[in-house]
């Protein structure tokens, strides 16, 4: 225990440093993301977080997204509880076995027009968990995917911009269509 003690005292700090405080990038990408989203369905965007078996690091970069740096819900993107009140499913983790089914479900109960996005190397084919018994594959395995956000995990403005990605390319097929 002394030897601890003794060890805190001169050890830096394993965290990584602070981010700048210039969150003028975060700040432009979201107010798009933002406004693109009103354009495109009337309202803010709102998104149903799915660990369908994810080792937690993509949550944790998700969570960031609505921590007091990034506080992306002042431009109006929301996370909810409930898939019936979703336009986007963010689903994380390699699916597993046990996780299937509820995946299927959430995609059920998410009312059309839905987008679902595989967010993590492990949501594309399984990453670094592909092959077990306990798993069945990437995301797409169980229920169609429109987006991909690859990063184990992938930081939080790589996120903002594939959901950005997403509403522009609805936004297009919408007005070509
Ligand atoms: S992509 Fe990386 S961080 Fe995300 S669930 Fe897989 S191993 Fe974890």
């Amino acid at each position: 225990m002394r030897k601890l003690l003794f060890q805190s005292l001169f050890r830096r700090p394993f965290t990584e440093p602070a981010p700048s405080p210039d969150d003028a990038a975060v700040t432009e990408l979201a107010t798009v993301l933002g406004r693109t989203a009103r354009r495109r369905l009337g309202r803010s965007l709102s998104i149903r977080e799915i660990d369908a078996g994810s080792c937690n690091g993509c949550e944790l970069e998700i969570h960031a997204l609505n921590n007091a740096y990034y506080d992306v819900e002042r431009f109006g993107l929301r996370f909810v509880a409930s898939p019936r009140h979703a336009d986007v499913l963010m689903v994380t983790g390699p699916v597993t076995r046990n996780m299937r089914e509820a995946l299927e479900r959430t995609w059920h109960a998410t009312p059309d027009p839905k987008w679902v996005v595989a967010v993590g190397d492990c949501a594309r084919d399984g990453g670094c968990f592909a092959g077990s018994y306990a798993v069945v594959g990437g995301v797409s395995e169980v229920i169609p995917v429109d987006l991909h956000i690859s990063g184990c995990p992938p930081a939080p403005m790589a996120m903002l911009r594939g959901l950005l990605a997403l509403l522009e390319r609805a936004d297009t097929a919408a007005v070509t269509s």
